[in-house]
């Protein structure tokens, strides 16, 4: 088959979130299976230098943009089996953030959806497979239907769009998507891509696209509610027939306790007493009183409502009288920031916090730490929690989306579960699970051990995930 992603990141060149680890990692492993895999990414200055450099430049057209007529050039680059094509354009792409600030994101995503699609006949590509990511490529699968499946070579590509988290949609004026997108007034109404008086991407790919996913089960279950739906409910319940749930993997080279050359010790379960000095430098690093029987409770995420932060403002106090220490590394809202930088004075050598996007840390965090505390309010798959079983670091979260489908809480009865979980969004739940995990990590150490053993044995791989997409893909083209 050949597939086609657009995407707005993707490991290694470019990374906010899960989507960039989705991304980067499904694309080489479709690829390893025999098929032709190619991904269309934004050419961003952020990319690293090091990638820049390998880039070639391949070919540039120009794109109509309403009255505007933009550059496109187009640089590629190879990589594990997966050509990837940087569409460059300064203007849009050559800014120091990645997402949000310029107040034209409709502009700049708009032009990547249409220059996306213009592009393939001039790379000599006809996809039998587009699979368009998240809002910031919503407009593929519309586009692709409204204005360009009337033409011999666009004809028979299938579109699918995956939701990687519904609460990002790109929402935008109408008036202004038309200018940028040239579509007619015809189209904005509630059946197309009108949305509550606006125009909106999401929408645009929920509506247009052939088929549907989103990265766990349990997300693609709760997505059809009024309480996780945001407001896009009805419109996912009329096409459930056409929705699928696919768990995401994790790049299990990339996270791997045995090799990390990013962690202070590697270890196995075979050897996973050595797990402890990653704990204890990271202590020493980070300021905190170092201890090998002190248990370390990691966060590691955006900084955002979704992550259940308000929980744990709750309770913070409550937590940090418990013998324990707390270390958060994230980027995002003043008022989480405010939250953890108070903290650390206040827990001083108990609580460390570090607002950037930092991988090494992160991955010294998930191979040092006892716990990892993920108490989303919603959650479409979520990574951290896979990378922290894969590194024996024992998970505590809600049970929500794909944490539900992915940690289960420890049964002293039957011994099942892989870690600790909670089911209603209540502060005072999930400080009860924090003391039930910790009571174990002071009292029963062989429980502690066996579900660190269990987290390293799980298959958090694309193995299954790839073959779901291609039974998927599949079943698209009939
Ligand atoms: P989301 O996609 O909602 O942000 P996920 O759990 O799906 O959350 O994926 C988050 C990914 O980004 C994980 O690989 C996590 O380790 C990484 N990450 C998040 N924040 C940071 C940060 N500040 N520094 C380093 N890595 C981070």
């Amino acid at each position: 088959m050949k597939i086609l992603f657009t995407a707005s990141e993707c490991v290694p060149f470019v990374k906010t979130g899960g989507l960039a680890d989705v991304v980067g990692a499904l694309a080489p492993v479709l690829s390893k299976q025999g098929h032709d895999v190619r991904v269309i990414l934004p050419m961003y200055t952020a990319i690293d230098q090091k990638y820049q450099a390998e880039m070639e430049f391949l070919l540039h057209f120009d794109v109509q943009l309403g009255w505007r007529r933009q550059y496109c050039g187009v640089q590629v680059l190879k990589k594990d089996g997966v050509t990837y094509y940087f569409l460059d354009n300064k203007y849009y792409f050559g800014r120091p953030y990645i997402y949000g600030l310029g107040g034209d994101e409709y502009e700049r995503y708009g032009f990547f959806c249409r220059a996306a699609l213009n592009a393939l006949p001039l790379l000599d590509f006809q996809p039998d497979i587009i699979h368009a990511h998240d809002w910031q490529s919503g407009m593929v699968p519309a586009l692709h239907k409204i204005q360009y499946k009337h033409l011999p070579f666009y004809a028979n590509m299938r579109t699918m769009y995956t939701i990687h988290n519904l609460q990002y949609q790109g929402i935008f004026g109408v008036k202004e998507v038309q200018d940028v997108l040239g579509l007619g007034d015809d189209l904005f109404t509630a059946d197309k891509l009108e949305c509550y008086g606006c125009a909106n991407f999401m929408k645009a790919g929920l509506v247009y696209s052939d088929v549907i996913t989103t990265v766990s089960p349990s997300y693609a279950e709760e997505i059809t509610t009024a309480y996780y739906g945001e407001r896009m409910d009805g419109l996912i319940r009329a096409r459930r027939d056409s929705l699928y749930g696919v768990l995401n993997g994790i790049d299990v080279d990339e996270y791997n306790p045995e090799t990390d050359p990013l962690i202070f010790k590697n270890y196995t379960a075979d050897t996973i007493e050595a797990k402890v000095e990653n704990k204890m430098q990271l202590q020493r690093d980070l300021g905190l009183e170092v201890g090998a029987d002190i248990p370390l409770i990691a966060m590691v995420g955006r900084l955002s409502n979704q992550k259940g932060l308000d929980l744990v403002d709750c309770v913070l106090g409550d937590i940090m009288s418990e013998n324990v220490q707390l270390v958060v590394l994230g980027m995002g809202e003043a008022r989480y920031t405010n939250l953890f930088s108070w903290a650390e004075q206040q827990y001083q050598g108990k609580m460390a916090a570090r607002f950037a996007m930092d991988h090494q840390l992160a991955h010294r965090l998930y191979a040092s730490a006892d716990f990892f505390l993920m108490p989303s309010l919603f959650e479409p798959c979520g990574l951290s929690q896979l990378i922290s079983l894969r590194y024996g670091t024992i998970p505590i979260v809600r049970e929500t989306g794909g944490l539900r489908d992915t940690v289960l809480s420890y049964n002293k009865f039957n011994n099942e579960g892989n870690g600790f979980t909670f089911l209603n969004y209540n502060a005072h739940d999930m400080l009860n699970v924090i003391r039930r995990a910790l009571g174990y990590y002071r009292d029963q150490k062989d429980i502690i051990t066996m579900l660190r053993k269990r987290g390293m044995a799980g298959d958090y791989s694309w193995t299954h995930s790839a073959a779901d997409y291609v039974s998927i893909y599949e079943k698209m083209l009939g």
